[in-house]
């Protein structure tokens, strides 16, 4: 099968043909969050933009394998060999176990990218069920001479690998310049490594660490590096298609991950590296140090001092889809409430096309239109160019609605095809209706019996409160009493 499909690579910094290994499956890993906390607008970014890739891959190929990892160990505060697992960090602060950590942010993870009608991947795998795949490997990248092993840590030996490989390929980053830095030698120094820039493998743990397994040099955990290579290749193959995650994990992250395939299996590891950017607020950086981060719930309950409103989820996806994956994406409420309008008005552009008449004949260029839509999906998947040829065709269906052109009922047809193929399947948008509405005016109504049942015990009449809980329960509603009221939630 021929691809007119044409991606921008991270490795040769260039848009190339993409061309699959095997056409009749594609191989697409990305690198999935460690869940630590809620997802904010950083995760909705890059899991919407790979989500489109995915989707518009799912529309040119027969099939795509789609592998996203939750990492729930190794991942260090410093994104490299310093500081403190993330997962762990907070697992003392909420005083619970790591893994409850994880199981707890990894639904709410999904919840959110569900709201955002992200589609699931095939496989999640996660770090700490892969051990035994990731010694193995370990071991055999310390028989092939590619990693060393001091005081029951084992390093990867950057500047081994650098004799007869390009360490810094992805990046840009040269090796010479990190040799020669008086850094890497004091680095070096302070640690077991040979250089300040070899990065851990395994990763010797003490005994208040919570997260540890046995290894043939003693208990410990993987390195983050590791973990993607590993499970990447195991449900992949040692060589596969594409590789994709946010364009701060080109450094050091993918960069160490390319240096351990290759080293381990000899082969190129990922043909086609895909980055996405970041989110910047307001034109500022988003970050924890800087207070400005906003979680995906937040959003959608506009329950953050920078939201002026809520806004609805797929107001954010169409907000997010209207920038290039590969841009930076500014937030400010300006700019969002241009997205919830412009999403309103193509939302009732394909009502509108429903109401069409039709005529004899087709007046409208409705070839020129099918090509300008895929054409833009086609180079690099740049969904803003895709979405501003739907509103393009509003005009052709103002003009239909005029008299000045027509439409024949099978090109209609045709036109209503494009506009769900392009709407729902490789956009992914839903039509934000009465559920909503509804969604609203159960809180109106709920709020409403509430009151009155908090009256009702004020005044000590507790066979009524009761039988508004009982009745409530009926329909699978429960009440909860706290100290700050009552609350509700679907049973
Ligand atoms: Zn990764």
């Amino acid at each position: 099968m021929s691809s007119n499909l044409v991606v921008y690579n991270t490795l040769s910094r260039q848009k190339e043909t993409f061309k699959p290994l095997d056409p009749s499956v594609i191989g697409m890993y990305v690198c999935g969050p460690t869940v630590y906390g809620d997802a904010h607008l950083g995760h909705a970014k890059s899991y919407v933009s790979f989500d489109l890739i995915y989707r518009y891959l799912k529309h040119k190929f027969p099939k795509v394998k789609y592998v996203q990892n939750i990492t729930d160990v190794g991942h260090l505060t410093d994104d490299a060999d310093a500081g403190d697992d993330k997962i762990a960090k907070q697992s003392r602060l909420e005083k619970v176990d790591p893994m409850a950590v994880v199981e707890k942010y990894m639904y709410n993870y999904f919840r959110d990218m569900d709201a955002l009608n992200v589609e699931r991947a095939d496989i999640y795998p996660r770090p700490s069920g892969h051990i035994p795949e990731q010694i193995e490997i370990i071991e055999s990248l310390i028989k092939k001479g590619f990693a060393y092993e001091v005081n029951g840590s084992v390093y990867f030996d950057v500047a081994q690998y650098d004799q007869n490989h390009n360490y810094g390929k992805l990046s840009g980053r040269s090796i010479e310049e990190m040799m020669d830095g008086a850094a890497n030698r004091s680095l070096a120094a302070q640690s077991d490594k040979k250089n300040a820039f070899d990065f851990a493998l395994w990763k010797k743990a003490d005994e208040t660490h919570l997260m540890q397994w046995n290894s043939p040099w003693g208990k410990g955990y993987p390195g983050w590096h590791i973990e993607c290579t590993v499970m990447s290749q195991k449900y992949l193959g040692e060589n596969f298609d594409i590789h994709g995650g946010g364009l701060e994990n080109q450094f050091p992250h993918h960069e160490c991950e390319i240096a351990q395939a290759e080293a381990y299996t000899g082969k190129a590891f990922a043909n086609y590296w895909l980055h996405n950017n970041m989110v910047t607020i307001n034109g500022q950086k988003m970050g924890k140090s800087l207070g400005n981060g906003i979680f995906c719930a937040e959003l959608f309950t506009g329950n953050n001092f920078q939201l002026e409103r809520a806004y609805s989820p797929m107001t954010v996806r169409f907000f997010i889809l209207q920038s290039h994956y590969r841009s930076t994406l500014d937030f400010s409420n300006s700019a969002l409430e241009a997205a919830s309008k412009g999403f309103d008005r193509l939302s009732k552009g394909i009502e509108r096309l429903k109401n069409l008449k039709v005529g004899s004949k087709t007046s409208i260029d409705l070839e020129g239109f099918e090509k300008s839509l895929f054409a833009a999906m086609d180079d690099d998947f740049n969904s803003p160019i895709a979405i501003s040829k739907l509103f393009d065709g509003l005009k052709l269906i103002a003009s239909v609605e005029k008299g000045t052109d027509s439409i024949s009922q099978r090109d209609l047809d045709k036109m209503i095809g494009l506009y769900n193929t392009f709407f729902y399947d490789i956009l992914g948008l839903q039509l934000e209706d009465e559920t909503t509405q509804s969604d609203d005016v159960t809180d109106h109504l709920m709020n409403l019996i509430l009151e009155f049942r908090a009256a009702a015990k004020a005044e000590k009449n507790y066979t009524i409160a009761d039988k508004i809980r009982d009745k409530l329960k009926e329909v699978n509603i429960g009440i909860k009493d706290g100290k700050e009221g009552a609350e509700w939630d679907y049973e």
